[in-house]
């Protein structure tokens, strides 16, 4: 229930029109951005797309070019106000934790609190070792810790002054994929039990649709789409975006009153997500994800394809197949050994969803 907007706070953060160039390269280009009162925002993009600079002028380690930003209503940047990032309330963890190597994890958890009164910072620091579960391991030193031990520790420091908002960039990059997977749960749990907002910045399209409770896509400096996850796995209003959060499959259309003609048969139109009757007599191109299309061996009669492609990936199989129509098509399937390579296969729409499309030849809507 708490991965729709609808049940966060009110905006907390705002980017009106930001720009950021350096050396007149630009880097960032009127992105603008709304930031809701305990939510997950993940930014996810591919290298080089400006996630981490966007950050970073939240942060404030970084002047916008042009625009504001605004916390909580007051001005941080932009309009002549530059806020410095200490005055920020904002806690950031980066890829490396940088945890500091001398100090014991209690230590370093404390080491925002500085200027808190013994009694309750010592009871600050109790109270996050609990909330990352490592309250046995507060005196521990960094290197006597784990990798996901370590990330634990750099959160519960990031935390521990009570931040408006936290910042993660690439927060899991450093840690192998199985323990990418628990850790990311584990942030996920901790920021909702905390109820603090949290952005974070990956290019990893899994991370993102799985710690969030919305996305945004970035490209070249902008935002593309700004969603739930569903919606932008499913609904992507550009070709980008289909193709960055997944396998995507272009079918083509041609729409006919009540149906979508396709090489896969006919889908009923009202299965298509948006496609209204004045769109009749169009072409257009259906996303297919792997899911959404069944194949199975079929004798020549039945037969629309063949499989050119396929490989194993433990729990499911990928497979590739060249449509006779000239089309190609992926379809992912949880049972491995009924279709082969160079198979004659049968492939049907069983989406369970409305599908996306895009006008044919067209990039985007
Ligand atoms: P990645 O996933 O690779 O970290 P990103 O989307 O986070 O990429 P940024 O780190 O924001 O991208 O960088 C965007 C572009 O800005 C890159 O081309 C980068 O080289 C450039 N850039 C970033 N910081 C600076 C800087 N201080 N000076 C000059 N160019 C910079």
């Amino acid at each position: 229930p708490s991965r729709t907007p609808e049940t966060t706070g009110g905006v907390v953060l705002e980017l009106d029109d930001i720009g950021k160039h350096f050396g007149g390269e630009p880097v960032v280009s009127d992105l603008s951005l709304s930031v809701h009162d305990g939510e997950i925002l993940t930014l996810l993009g591919p290298s080089g797309c400006g996630k981490t600079t966007t950050l970073r002028l939240i942060a404030g380690l970084e002047k916008p070019s042009a625009g504001q930003i605004r916390l909580d209503d007051n001005d941080v940047a932009g309009n002549g106000q530059f806020v410095p990032p200490e005055e920020r309330g904002v806690g950031v963890v980066f890829q490396e934790f940088a945890l500091f190597p001398h100090l014991t994890a209690r230590e370093n958890v404390a080491f925002g609190l500085q200027e808190w009164d013994d009694t309750e910072r010592d009871a600050r620091v109790e109270e996050l070792l609990e909330l990352v579960g490592l309250e046995t391991h507060g005196d521990h030193l960094p290197d006597e810790l784990s990798g996901g031990q370590q990330q634990r520790i750099a959160l519960a420091r990031s935390l521990a002054p009570e931040p408006e908002m936290l910042l993660l960039d690439e927060p899991f990059s450093n840690l192998d994929v199985d323990l990418r997977v628990e850790m990311r749960e584990e942030v996920r749990r901790i920021i909702k039990e905390t109820g603090v907002t949290a952005i974070s910045v990956t290019h990893d399209q899994e991370e993102a649709l799985s710690i969030s409770d919305r996305v945004a896509v970035m490209n070249e400096g902008n935002i593309e789409q700004i969603d739930v996850p569903e919606r932008v796995f499913q609904q992507p209003k550009s070709r980008f975006v289909a193709g960055f959060l997944g396998h995507a499959s272009f079918l083509s259309g041609e729409v006919h009153g009540d149906h979508v003609t396709t090489s896969l048969g006919r889908v009923l139109r009202d299965d298509v997500n948006g496609l209204a009757h004045q769109y009749d007599g169009s072409e257009i191109d259906l996303l297919i994800r792997p899911d959404d299309v069944t194949a199975y061996p079929a004798n020549d009669s039945e037969a629309n394809g063949r499989v050119v492609y396929r490989r194993y990936l433990g729990p499911t199989v990928l497979y590739r197949v060249e449509l006779d129509s000239g089309e190609t098509i992926e379809c992912m399937h949880n049972h491995s050994d009924r279709i082969k390579l160079d198979e004659r296969v049968a492939v049907r729409v069983t989406a369970d969803h409305e599908l996306a499309w895009f006008p044919a030849g067209q990039r985007d809507r």
